[in-house]
């Protein structure tokens, strides 16, 4: 196990890549009613992936994977 096992993903709160299920997706969420504090949760097995801060502050950055 090296220090560099774990690359950008784990960078910041939202986990890009689900640590239970490997899953990609998330469950969709409404911006408009999402406040920055509500939490994430994994589509396939519902395991919190971070927060709506973390999701908003990651779509400024990417062209954006997730689904809303
Ligand atoms: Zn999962």
């Amino acid at each position: 196990m090296g220090l560099l096992d774990h690359p950008t993903a784990t960078q910041g709160g939202l986990k890009i890549v689900c640590e239970v299920c490997g899953g990609l997706s998330i469950k969709p969420i409404d911006p408009a009613e999402a406040s920055d504090g509500a939490e994430v949760y994994c589509r396939r097995c519902n395991a919190v992936r971070g927060t709506i801060a973390d999701l908003r502050a990651l779509a400024r950055q990417s062209t954006g994977d997730f689904e809303f």
